[in-house]
């Protein structure tokens, strides 16, 4: 179970159904922003974070690594995915639903580093998925947007309750 952390913020929040804007000058609030996700994505126990999800609309994204770092991601965007797996899938932005997706299962994804330096970042298995979970997420989609079009109208229903 995920802990609830207050400033996270939930469906139906509209910040998180937009999609976000690049960041255009990596200024001193955007590395504070950076940090203050890892701390939240700490706090909830998370994979990942996206900056709208603490309502910043901004391309900007934590992504947890398997040596227990966060990558910090300004402007990502998928390069190159290859492979299908459905597996489960939460948000701490859509609190308690748990959801199968198909994901990409390699994924190479390109971003600059707090210096401004272009990187590319090459993963697979659940790394990738969290990518492309939290991808989504600046592009404004949460996961039941995954879903097929009944399955999607019938989750929002139960969701409602
Ligand atoms: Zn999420």
């Amino acid at each position: 179970m995920k802990k609830k952390v207050e400033i996270v913020r939930t469906f139906p929040d509209s910040t998180l159904k937009i999609k976000t804007k690049n960041v255009e000058s990596i200024s001193e609030s955007v590395i504070k922003t950076l940090d203050e996700m890892v701390k939240v994505a700490k706090m909830a126990d998370a994979a990942g974070l996206a900056a709208n999800q603490i309502g910043i609309s901004r391309s900007l994204a934590v992504v947890l690594l398997e040596n227990g770092d966060f990558l910090k991601m300004i402007n990502p965007v998928l390069k190159e995915s290859e492979g299908e797996e459905v597996d489960e899938e939460g948000c701490l932005s859509v609190p308690d639903s748990v959801i199968k997706i198909p994901r990409s299962t390699r994924v190479v994804v390109e971003y600059l580093d707090t210096d401004g330096n272009i990187k590319t970042f090459e993963a697979s298995g659940f790394t990738a998925r969290v990518l492309q979970h939290e991808i989504d997420h600046l592009n404004g989609l949460l996961i039941f947007d995954r879903l097929n079009p009944q399955e999607r109208i019938k989750f929002l229903r139960e969701y409602k309750k």
